[in-house]
This record gives C-alpha cells, sequence and structure tokens, in this order.
C-alpha cells in the first residue's frame, strides 16, 4: 500500500530572510510546500529563497516587502496568488524589537514598533483574506511573544504592547473567519537564537539562557515546529489560541524556583 502524498500548500512567511521568519520558511519546504518569503529587501529576499530553494528542492520566491507600506502587502498577497496558484497559510512573523527606556520614546520610535509589529500583521492577514477563503481550510499563525502577553522586560514596553495587541487582534480574527474554515492563532516564542537576538548582546544572551529552565536559548527549529503544527490539518480544530514556546522561561516564580528542591522544606 502506498501512502497518500500531502498536496502542496501555498505559504507565506513575513520576515523569511533571516531568523524565526527562515526557520519557518526552511520547514514548510523540506515538507514539500510552495514558499513565498519576504523582507524589506527584494534582492535580499530573492537570495535567501534561491538558498531554500535549492536546498530542499521546494518551490521557493522572495519579494521585498516592508510592512509600513500597505500597497507593498497587497502585492505580496498577489504575488503568491499569481505564483502558487493561492495562499493556504499565511505565517505573519515579520517583526522588529528595538529597546528604548520609556522615558526616551519618541512618537516616531512608538509608530515605528506599532506599524511594523502589530498594523503590518494586522493588514498582512485582511489582504490575504479572499485567497484563504478560497483555500477552504486557511490557516494564519502569528508570531508573538511571551514579552506582553506572559511577561514584561524593562526597555521593552512598546515592543510588549505591539505582542499583546496581536493577540487582541488574534481572538477577533478568529471568530470572524471561523465561519470561513480558517483558523488564526499564535506562537509565544521566549528567547531564540537569531540574527536579531544576537544583536542585543552576549550578556544578555548569558542572562537569559540562565533563566530557562530546559537550559538552552531555543532554536529556529523549535519555533517552525510549532507553526507547522499549527498549520497542519490535525490542528483543524484548534482556533484562537497561543502555544508558548520558551523552555519553560515563563514558569518559575523565582529565581529560587529554579534550583533543585530540598528535601524537607516548607512549601509556601
Ligand atoms: P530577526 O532575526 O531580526 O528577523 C526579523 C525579520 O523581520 C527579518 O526577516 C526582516 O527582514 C523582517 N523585517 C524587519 N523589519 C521589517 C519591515 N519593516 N517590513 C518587513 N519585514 C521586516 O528577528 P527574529 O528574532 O527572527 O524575530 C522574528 C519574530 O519573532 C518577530 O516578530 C519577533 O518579535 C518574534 N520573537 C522573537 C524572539 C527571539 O528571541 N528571537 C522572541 C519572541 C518573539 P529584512 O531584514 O530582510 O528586512
Amino acid at each position: 500500500m502506498t501512502s497518500a502524498r500531502r498536496q502542496e500548500r501555498s505559504v507565506i512567511v513575513t520576515g523569511g530572510t533571516r531568523g524565526i521568519g527562515r526557520g519557518i520558511a526552511e520547514l514548510f519546504a523540506r515538507r514539500g510546500d510552495a514558499v513565498l518569503l519576504t523582507g524589506r529587501d527584494e534582492e535580499n529576499a530573492r537570495a535567501v529563497a534561491d538558498g531554500l530553494s535549492r536546498a530542499t528542492g521546494a518551490r521557493v520566491a522572495g519579494l521585498g516587502v516592508d510592512l509600513r507600506e500597505p500597497e507593498a502587502i497587497e502585492r505580496m498577497a498577489a504575488e503568491a496568488g499569481r505564483l502558487h496558484g493561492g495562499i493556504d497559510v499565511l505565517c505573519a512573523n515579520a517583526g522588529i524589537f528595538p529597546g528604548k527606556p520609556l522615558r526616551e520614546l519618541t512618537p516616531g520610535d512608538v509608530d515605528e514598533v506599532l506599524d511594523v509589529n502589530l498594523r503590518g500583521g494586522i493588514l498582512c492577514v485582511r489582504a490575504c483574506l479572499p485567497a484563504l477563503e478560497r483555500a477552504g481550510r486557511g490557516r494564519v499563525v502569528l508570531t508573538s511573544s511571551i514579552t506582553g502577553p506572559v511577561t514584561g522586560y524593562a526597555g521593552w514596553s512598546h515592543y510588549g504592547a505591539s505582542k499583546a495587541g496581536q493577540l487582541g487582534f488574534l481572538r477577533g480574527a478568529a471568530l470572524e473567519l471561523a465561519p470561513y474554515g480558517i483558523t488564526v492563532n499564535a506562537v509565544l516564542p521566549g528567547n531564540v537564537r537569531t540574527e536579531g537576538l544576537a544583536e542585543l548582546g552576549e550578556e544578555y544572551l548569558r542572562g537569559m539562557t540562565a533563566a530557562i529552565p530546559l537550559g538552552r536559548l531555543g532554536e529556529t527549529s523549535d519555533i517552525a515546529a510549532a507553526v507547522f503544527f499549527l498549520a497542519s490539518g490535525e490542528a483543524g480544530f484548534i482556533t484562537g489560541q497561543t502555544l508558548t514556546v520558551d523552555g519553560g522561561q515563563t514558569l518559575p516564580e523565582s529565581l529560587d524556583a529554579l534550583a533543585p528542591p530540598v528535601s524537607g522544606a516548607g512549601q509556601g
């Protein structure tokens, strides 16, 4: 008996040129889906896509899309339809995380983070809606964060607001799109080893690793696996939900809670 081949899906991954998005694009491509990945620079996006295509044998295309530009987002949705015949899965992943103390935040700083992380993601879903509806089993997976929805971090208040805002959007969108068979879910990564995270410095990475019960930073493949599951047929009855992928980082009540238990100690 031969097992039936899963049908190729058309998948968009925003921010697929590096980091978590590149990991997501690679996993879908390795599993035989057709991928359109985006970044701000068209030439770079195409080069990354060509590399993934050669490595996986899948159809991978790259497009320059700045999420601050609504017309570019519309072009992205049209291009996925033209190249890959529709859109089955949208991974709205691109995001920025520039840290700055609240006292120093300018209106421009706030606008930039909200425009890319929150408004950009919402506009991506809106632009892809007609094609996702036609797919009959459309999937939207947002990359949010533990920062904002679950935890706080001094210096990243505007970022946390953008990531928590994504979840407000997610819940309304999941209800609105359920009648069309479209599910909308989010992954909440903890600290994941990416180019963007590395830019925060060695000291930051060391401190974060020490705070993770599983003893390591996340890899992009850890997040990609969760996204792939939420986009799968098996996850078809899950919508409006979040999946935290953080090595247990959000579990401890205090630093003491990470230490090995002392036998006979009183409990709180
Ligand atoms: P990264 O390495 O900095 O990559 C960011 C990606 O977003 C790049 O592909 C970049 O493309 C794209 N991008 C940036 N600004 C854009 C814009 N204005 N328009 C369109 N695309 C833009 O970041 P990452 O660490 O992989 O993070 C990816 C997502 O995961 C973000 O939403 C972030 O908030 C979330 N996240 C990350 C972590 C972590 O620990 N890494 C933890 C929690 C959540 P170009 O540079 O090619 O333009």
